[in-house]
This record gives structure tokens, C-alpha cells and sequence, in this order.
């Protein structure tokens, strides 16, 4: 006979298991894309973070003039016109 605890323990350890193989390949990928990063900067390849291509994507948005003289910024990641004075995008937060 299995009682309730068993089965809990049972239960808990599947559980565990499947976080486990979830999260693992996940960790594992980080690690490596960090030390990839790590060995190009250490080369020289990288001066800066910011030669990284991963944050090299250019300038998000640009500012624009409707035909009513109002000033907006059309993010260029999801294109939501924003008010001239933002930061950031109010739909999807991207730096403007
Ligand atoms: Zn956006």
C-alpha cells in the first residue's frame, strides 16, 4: 500500500526532475554565450560592450513631425507612436 507521503515524495521528485531538465540546456546556453562574450573580449575582438552585436542594433527610433506640427517617435521594434519626450517605449519598452 503507498501512502500520502510517499506519493508526495513521489510527486515532488518527478517535479524536480522536470525543472531540472527544463532549466539545465537553459543555464548550460548562458554559460557558454557569457564565455564566448568573455574569450572575444579578452582577444580583442571586443573592445567595449557595446561592439558586442548583440547590442549593436542602432538607433530604436526616430523623431518625427505629424502634418499637426505634434513631435512623436515611432519605435522601430514595434512601431507604437510614442509622445517626443519618452525614453522608453510605452508598449514595449524598448530604449527610444
Ligand atoms: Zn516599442
Amino acid at each position: 500500500m503507498v501512502s500520502p507521503g510517499q506519493l508526495y515524495a513521489v510527486a515532488i521528485g518527478v517535479l524536480l526532475l522536470v525543472a531540472l531538465g527544463v532549466c539545465v540546456p537553459v543555464l548550460v546556453r548562458i554559460v557558454r554565450d557569457g564565455l564566448e562574450r568573455h574569450h572575444k573580449r579578452r582577444a580583442g575582438e571586443l573592445k567595449r560592450y557595446t561592439d558586442d552585436e548583440e547590442f549593436d542594433r542602432g538607433p530604436s527610433a526616430s523623431l518625427e513631425t505629424d502634418p499637426a506640427g505634434r513631435t512623436h517617435v515611432t519605435c522601430r521594434h514595434c512601431g507604437t507612436v510614442n509622445d517626443a519626450g519618452f525614453t522608453y517605449c510605452r508598449r514595449c519598452t524598448t530604449p527610444l
